[in-house]
């Protein structure tokens, strides 16, 4: 019997894994200059710290969740999303006390899980990079969050980037636009889609970022959320908007982005890739937004919120559309030949002695003809090979030669012992 993979998931072996850590590494480079520190929470959570969050209307909980009765009878889920873990882990822990420097700025990175039909950049077990932000409402705290990402996409060498943002408002200013565009979409009611008909009294926002070809027609002249913010509200996205232009960074706002989650309220955005690779679609790579309710309905005092979920899978595909190479170092430092059976034990005690100098090290296991492994030590990428055969274990020496230039040098075993990063460097200094 041979198994397969869960559909939707992927198995990132050496060769790929390579530029997960390099975005990885990328990510905590950036994020470490924001004085923004890792929360690692558990894979799976209560149901209801993500059916609370996240909203019961949403795709995300009414058909995406992997959900399941344990053993004990408790109804968990695997995390579909960063947010709400954070959110509860920062409750729990009592993050809001005042030992704690505001706002408390964290991110993580891991997998998530969501059951979705597997297509282009769309698994059921991803991966996100996130950032939450608590503890501030100053609209800087928007901004500055934002160019986290923003500052990350850059520093991997990513060019084509649109930064679109909008603002939803408060609760009261969402209530009442809400009713607006019921107002609005009633009298299409025939006219839309089954998903938005179900959506038009539940989450009426929804239908804003309908996908179906009609439904977007009629929300063409929707009422814009924008002209039923309260004069604080519009304030506040004014100042998002003239900060983002202090800071040279272009954006546009599109009154229609609504955002999937319940929890947002404020500033939205989203970070999409117009690359060229993409061959005219344009892709939503990032999106977050400002959640001042969120740590209230998870039991935690009020405490304002903002944060941002990128996907990892996205960022490799937008790597490629935009035609960047990762590098890779694919090389070992030091390859040792090994030759006749009665080298085996020295060989193993020099790759030993050559790692613990904190290089790389590989050595042949097949007993195979030297030509062979001489071709592993190039296939390697090996700086030096060293080598050893009967005559030189019986002498305490190793022939150790310079594979690009083929200079040799004859050494004691003992000085290798001693002290390989002398013997190492030595050679590489004779060269040139
Ligand atoms: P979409 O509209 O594409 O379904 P979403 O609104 O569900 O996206 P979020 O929950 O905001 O996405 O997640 C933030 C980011 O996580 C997305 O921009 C995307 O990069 C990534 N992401 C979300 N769902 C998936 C998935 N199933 N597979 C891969 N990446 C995903
Ligand atoms: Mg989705």
């Amino acid at each position: 019997m041979r198994y397969q993979k869960p559909k939707g998931t992927a198995d990132i072996l050496p060769g790929t894994v390579e530029k997960w850590q390099y975005i990885e590494e990328a990510a905590r480079r950036i994020f470490k200059t924001y004085d923004c520190h890792e929360t690692r929470t558990p894979i799976f959570e209560h149901y209801e710290v993500i059916s609370r969050s996240v909203g019961g209307t949403t795709d995300i909980v009414s058909k995406e969740m992997y959900d399941f009765k344990d053993k004990g009878d408790r109804h968990v889920t695997l995390r579909p999303e960063g947010t709400a873990p954070v959110v509860r882990a920062f409750v729990e822990n009592k993050l809001f006390g005042p030992e704690f420097q505001k706002p408390y700025k964290t991110y993580y990175m891991g997998p998530m899980f969501r059951y979705e039909r597997p297509q282009a950049g769309r698994f059921r077990q991803f991966h996100q990079i996130g950032v939450e932000v608590f503890g501030s409402s100053n609209p800087a705290t928007d901004v500055e969050t934002i160019m986290m990402a923003m500052s990350f996409y850059k520093d991997l060498g990513i060019k084509h980037l649109r930064l679109v943002i909008n603002s939803l408002g408060s609760k009261e200013d969402r209530q009442t636009y809400r009713q607006a565009l019921i107002d609005y979409l009633e009298p299409h009611f025939e006219e839309l889609s089954e998903d938005s008909k179900k959506r038009l009294h539940d989450n009426p926002l929804r239908v804003l970022d309908s996908k179906d070809r009609k439904d977007k027609v009629i929300v063409e002249n929707a009422p814009s959320i924008l002209d039923y913010l309260s004069d604080e509200s519009a304030a506040f996205f004014k100042q998002v908007t003239d900060m983002l232009e202090a800071l040279e960074v272009p954006y546009e706002i599109d009154h229609r982005m609504v955002r999937g989650l319940d929890y947002y309220n404020h500033t939205i955005f989203e970070i999409m890739s117009d690359a060229p690779g993409f061959g005219g679609a344009i892709t939503t790579i990032c999106a977050g937004g400002r959640y001042d309710g969120l740590v209230e309905e998870l039991g935690g005092p009020a405490t304002p919120g903002f944060g941002f979920a990128l996907g990892a899978e996205r960022t490799l595909i937008t790597l490629e559309a935009e035609g960047i190479e990762v590098p890779v170092e694919d090389k070992v430092d030091a390859y040792v030949v090994a030759l006749g059976e009665k080298t085996n034990s020295e060989a193993l005690k020099l790759v030993q002695a050559i790692r613990q100098s904190g290089f790389i090290a590989e050595r042949d296991f097949m007993n195979r003809k030297v030509k062979a492994q001489f071709k592993s030590a190039n296939k390697l990428n090996a700086t030096v090979a060293l080598t050893i055969g009967e005559n030189e274990l019986a002498e305490g020496k190793v022939n150790m030669k310079h594979m690009a230039t083929g200079q040799e040098v004859s050494v004691a075993l003992t000085d290798i012992y001693s002290d390989f990063t002398k013997v190492y460097e030595e050679l590489l200094a004779s060269i040139n």
